[in-house]
């Protein structure tokens, strides 16, 4: 199963990608969370990445695609991979089409997670005191929202048009939004 969740910030893309990759034993590949784990680890792509990041906007796409290139290459990701956080720009689209055309091997289904903004705020600022993450501060959680609007929200009408586009409500708690999730992609066949 290959698979992308998509979804503005705070939509709870991270808390069921997990839940989805553990259904179908595959990896779930979150590009901010290989940005953080190199920002920790103090990589000279974390270095590179944190500046960005910090700001609320998006990494340059050469830099974000050569780290998911070389992660979809991995030998975990043969039987698939739950993609969470990419591709974010219509650039990072054509690069995954050229990979998985490369491979040989389409996209199942694209996830969307809808929920409505006034709840992503909150959301984020929930987690912003549990988790601290730097860039969970309401200036730049607003700007976040903006870089998702322009840039990563436009996707969803590309994948639309291919016809492999499952949207879920993502509002509710998580138990019930998984269950939705494992619904609709009962329905995609592989
Ligand atoms: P969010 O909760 O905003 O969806 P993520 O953990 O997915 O957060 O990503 C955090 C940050 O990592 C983004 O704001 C961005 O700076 C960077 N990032 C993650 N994925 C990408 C990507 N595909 N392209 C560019 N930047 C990315």
């Amino acid at each position: 199963m290959r698979l992308i969740i998509m979804g503005p910030p705070g939509a709870g893309k991270g808390t069921q990608a997990a839940g989805v990759a553990d259904q179908y034993g595959i990896p779930a590949i979150s590009t901010g969370d290989i940005f953080r784990a190199n920002v920790s680890e103090g990589t000279a792509l974390g270095v590179e990445a944190q500046r960005y990041m910090d700001a609320g906007e998006y990494v340059p796409d050469e830099i974000t695609n050569a780290m998911v290139r070389d992660r979809l290459a991995a030998e975990d990701c043969k039987p698939g991979f739950l993609l969470d956080g990419y591709p974010r720009t219509l650039a990072q689209v054509e690069v995954l089409d050229g990979i998985l055309a490369d491979a040989g091997t389409p996209l199942d289904a694209v996830l969307v997670l809808t929920v409505d903004s006034e709840e992503l705020v909150q959301r984020l600022l929930a987690r912003a005191q549990v988790e601290g993450r730097a860039d969970d501060t309401e200036e730049v959680i607003r700007r976040r929202q903006e870089v998702y609007s322009e840039q990563t929200a436009p996707l969803i009408a590309v994948y639309g048009e291919r016809g492999v586009l499952v949207s879920v409500d993502g509002m509710g708690e998580v138990d019930e939004v998984s269950a939705r999730i494992s619904a609709a992609l009962a329905g995609v066949t592989t």
